[in-house]
Formats: structure tokens, sequence, C-alpha cells
């Protein structure tokens, strides 16, 4: 699939914009959480785009959304949906992060007082408000290398089932290795949370299917909507697609930490044996602690970040 590659400056543009586009409307409290209610009350669901500030499509998606609710091309007419740009100030930088990977800090207990932390604060503190009529959070992501589609949870009670078959893989990841994610505040509340990767950073194909996604939780979750969606019937024939389901658990998350590398090439659905040598660092080699899978690796691991991808193990689906 050809990847089109915007400039950096190009996407600095983009960003700023999008971003200008939700602190505007910010109208719940908190800066860039814009939340729209429909005609009629009903289930109230949270659409995260933007969580890392570098992964674009489901911050546009979402300005698509509230574009054409604005312009009456499309009308909620049962409940509500909040969107919400995760990081802006990363987001403004096209940066994944500035002081720490923002999908870790969702942890029950005191958050740095950094940027991250703050925006963390912030957002628990909204989460915490809602928690009551929401029904379903749906947190939007985009990939590092390949153009791969995916859906990470962490609670086989919330497994989205209702979405179609069409992803690279579904990774199931447990609180002992990837602490922190959205979906560890979602399931404190019981609420159905999960992540999407929507494709290749640079794609546009992750804004169409970052809207795809959007539309199907709003049918899953009976946010009733009149008009059409933005590109309606051709996101179907843009994103729908027979996919291999291959389904994965983590064991362990990869430590990009002390001079971090990978020795080779990577890239997801890559096979380890027990005792290979995938990488290293200032220590010297770093090992498969058993047969495992490289799952979502990043090619340039920031050595602040939490991890450079994630060992795994297939499962039954
Ligand atoms: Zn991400």
């Amino acid at each position: 699939m050809a990847i089109l590659a915007p400039t950096q400056e190009e996407v600095i543009a983009m960003h700023q914009s999008h971003a200008k586009f939700f602190q505007e409307r910010s109208n719940a409290g908190i800066d860039h959480i814009v939340r729209h209610e429909g005609e009629h009350d009903g289930p109230h669901v949270a659409i995260f785009g933007g969580i890392h500030g570098n992964e674009r499509g489901g911050v546009e998606a979402s300005v698509e959304v509230m574009r054409a609710i604005e312009e009456s091309r499309l009308k909620i007419a049962k409940g509500s949906v909040s969107f919400i740009l995760g990081n802006p100030e990363a987001y403004l930088q096209n940066m994944r992060f500035l002081d720490e990977n923002l999908n870790r800090t969702f942890i029950e207990g005191p958050q740095r007082d950094n940027i991250e932390g703050n925006r963390s604060r912030e957002i628990m503190h909204y989460m915490w408000q809602i928690r009551d009529d929401l029904a379903a959070v749906m947190d939007l992501h985009s990939v590092s290398v390949g153009d791969m589609q995916a859906v990470v949870y962490n609670n086989a009670k919330h497994f989205p089932e209702w979405l179609p078959p069409i992803y690279d893989f579904y990774m199931r990841y447990s609180r002992r290795h990837i602490a922190g994610m959205l979906p560890d505040l979602t399931s404190r509340y019981d609420v159905s949370g999960f992540l999407i990767e929507a494709g290749n950073h640079q794609s546009n194909e992750a804004v169409f299917r970052s809207l795809f996604h959007i539309r199907e939780l709003f049918k899953e979750f009976g946010i009733e909507t009149v008009g059409e969606m933005p590109y309606g019937q051709e996101l179907d024939e843009k994103v729908i697609r027979e996919a291999p389901s291959v389904h994965y658990k983590t064991i362990a998350q990869i430590d990009p930490s002390k001079g971090f590398r990978f020795s080779r090439d990577v890239e997801t659905h890559m096979k380890l044996n027990a005792g290979e040598v995938f990488a290293h660092n200032d220590d010297g080699e770093i090992v498969a602690p058993q047969d495992c899978i490289i799952v979502m690796p990043d090619a340039n691991p920031n050595p602040n970040d939490s991890d450079a991808g994630f060992l795994c193990v297939e499962v039954a689906a």
C-alpha cells in the first residue's frame, strides 16, 4: 500500500489546526474535550485520538465528524459523544509524548508533575465525572512500523466482539506487563474500553479507518444519527477486508532504556525462539525468555518510553 508522506511542516500545520478546532470548542470544563449532546437522551460514548501526539488518524476523524455535525450534514438524534484530544501539547509538536508516555499514566495513585501527568489528571477527572452514564470508550491509535490494524484490550469481558474481523491481530494485555493504559481506567468503572490501531502514523487510510470505527461504535452502542458520516458508504469499500485473526496475549513489554536497540529489522508477527538474541543494550544481549512473538515494535524507541514493543504468545480466540 502506498503511504503518503507529508513533510514534517505539513504534518505540524494539520496538527495545529486540529488542536485549535478542539480548543475553541472545549465545552466540558476541560481543555480539548468537546461533548456533543444528541436531541434525545441516550448512551454516552467517549472517543480518544492523539493520546500519542504523533498519531493523527483518530484526531482528524473526530474533527471530520464534529465538522459534519456543525455543518448540519450529520445530527446526533440520540445519545451523546465526548471527543477527547488526548495529549494536546505533544500533538502540537507531532511528538509521541513530551515527558512520559501518556498511555501509561492512567494508574491509581499520584501522577507525576509533568505535562503528561497533568493531562492524565484532567482526563481521569473527566472520566470520573461521566463514569455512571458511560457506555464505551474507544481510543484511536496508529503504528510506527507497517500499516497494520489491531485491537488492544485488557479484559475478556470487554472484548469488542462486535467489530468486523478486519484486523491483523488482537492483543490482550495484562496489567502485570503494561500498567496504566486507558482500558485500565475504564475497567475500574466496568466500562468497555479498547484501543484500535488504525494503520501507520503517516497513512491517510488511518483517518478513514478511524471514521469507520466511530461509525461502528455509534451503531453498537445506540448513538443514533441522522445524515451521513463523512465518506458514508465509501468507508466500507475502503476498510472492510478479510484478515487472518491472530490472537496474542502479552508476556512482557520490551524495555527501551539503557541504549536499547533491536539487533535486526523487526516487525509484528516475527517469531523468536527461547534464548534467541533479538536486541542489545548497554548490559549486553537481550534474549527471548521463551518461544514468543514480537508485536508492535518501535524501530527507534525513545529511551524514556515505556516500551519498544511487546513480547506475546499466540492464544486461542
Ligand atoms: Zn499510540
